[in-house]
């Protein structure tokens, strides 16, 4: 029974409405899928529709930006209560940060003569949509400067770059706090991904630890083999589940679907740990 918890709809820089996301599961082969936009839960009152449509599980969750000095760090909240106001403001002020960082970005490259306007981006990304680097590169490719976001980023849109641009993330450790007060379950997202910057070390992660922090997310693309076994020996030693996931983006990125999986057991205990009434969609199929 594949379990894939990790992906992204248009409502945050995936490619597709989160009711295609949740239909190509479906197609994938895949048994359960979860829904975590960035910063946003737009996407989940589609993803739910189709879920049950389509006949495939549906955890519904979020990918919370939060930042330790200027090191980002991604944070998996499943199953949160999207009313909750202390994540919710969090979330919101992150988005609004989102929009400033990216216009400030476009006009940095714009001055340089890199063939890109704040209008071009925001069309790209369309309305009420996380807004992030990847959008960037959405009218850059338009533009023909680039021929994919994968290009984009290993240029003007990596970390290192003369225009990059920060914005707004909650502390980590806040934001483990903020999803269990949302009576939602917090997994640190490709914590040892280090291929595209910094990550934080191991004394961070067992401050989250404390704050409540349930799994570690070891089995993703972004993790080389020994970095998939430094997170397994860390979860087992700080005492957190593992999870494994795809991270997909539709066509933006070469993640696909179901590459990499999580456990019915982990699963289980995930869903026992969440507080907040918002459950698992459970399709009944033949
Ligand atoms: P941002 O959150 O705006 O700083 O942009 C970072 C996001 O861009 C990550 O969360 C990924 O979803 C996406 N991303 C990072 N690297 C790449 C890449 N090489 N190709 C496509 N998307 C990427
Ligand atoms: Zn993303
Ligand atoms: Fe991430
Ligand atoms: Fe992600």
């Amino acid at each position: 029974m594949p379990i894939d918890l990790h992906t992204h709809s248009t409502a945050s820089d995936g490619t597709e409405p989160s009711d295609i996301v949740v239909a190509q599961a479906a197609r994938a082969g895949l048994d359960v899928v979860a829904l975590t936009d960035h910063d946003t839960y737009a996407g989940w009152p589609a993803a739910a529709a189709a879920a049950r449509e389509v006949g495939v599980d549906l955890v519904r969750g979020v990918e919370v930006s939060c930042s330790r000095r200027g090191v980002s760090v991604h944070l998996l909240g499943y199953l949160v209560d999207p009313d909750a106001p202390g994540l919710l403001r969090e979330l919101e002020r992150a988005r609004e940060s989102r929009v400033t960082r990216i216009d400030r970005m476009v006009e940095l490259m714009a001055a340089d003569g890199i063939p890109v306007t704040i209008e071009e981006v925001r069309a790209q990304a369309g309305d009420g949509t996380t807004m992030g680097r990847p959008h960037i590169a959405d009218a850059l490719v338009a533009s023909g400067y680039v021929r994919t976001r994968d290009e984009a980023f290993s240029d003007v849109l990596r970390n290192g770059s003369r225009y990059y641009v920060s914005h707004y993330a909650p502390d980590p450790v806040r934001a483990v706090e903020l999803v269990r007060e949302a009576g939602g379950v917090p997994v640190m997202a490709h914590p040892f991904a280090n291929g595209r910057g910094w990550t934080v070390d191991d004394a961070v992660i067992e401050e989250m630890t404390e704050a409540g922090l349930a799994g570690l997310e070891a089995h993703h693309r972004d993790h080389r083999p020994s970095e998939v076994r430094q997170a397994e020996e860390l979860a087992a030693r700080l005492g957190l589940f593992v999870t494994g996931s795809s991270d997909y983006h539709g066509t933006g990125k070469e993640n696909r679907l179901g590459e990499n999986t999580t456990t019915a057991a982990v699963l289980a205990q995930l869903e026992e740990q969440a507080t907040s009434g918002v459950e698992v969609i459970r399709v009944r199929r033949p």
